[in-house]
């Protein structure tokens, strides 16, 4: 699930730029979601945004939790991210 909160967003562009969907696109100068349903829930775009304007909630994009969860299967589903709690072994990415 991602949102923006237009009012943060200063117009930078970085979440276009970084976005392997091209989910986002600049629209009257602040970023706007053109297609959720591309979105992967990667977490680039949140990374990236200086701002703050971004919120999301990692999914089936996020590369940490897949490793964690389908291929190592050493946490149960929906627990694999772990970004920021465990960065000794695989480091967050959003
Ligand atoms: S990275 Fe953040 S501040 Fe920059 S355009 Fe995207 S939403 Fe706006
Ligand atoms: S989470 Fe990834 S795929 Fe979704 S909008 Fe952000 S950068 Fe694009």
């Amino acid at each position: 699930m991602i949102a923006f909160d237009a009012s943060k967003c200063v117009g930078c562009g970085q979440c276009v730029k970084v976005c392997p969907q091209g989910v986002i696109v600049m629209r009257d100068g602040v970023a706007a979601i053109t297609d959720v349903r591309s979105c992967m829930e990667c977490g680039a775009c949140r990374l990236n945004c200086d701002a703050g304007a971004i919120e999301l909630t990692k999914g089936t994009g996020c590369l940490v939790a897949i490793i964690r969860e389908d291929i190592l299967k050493t946490v149960p589903k929906g627990t694999g991210c772990g970004c920021g709690t465990d960065t000794t072994k695989i480091p967050g990415c959003c």
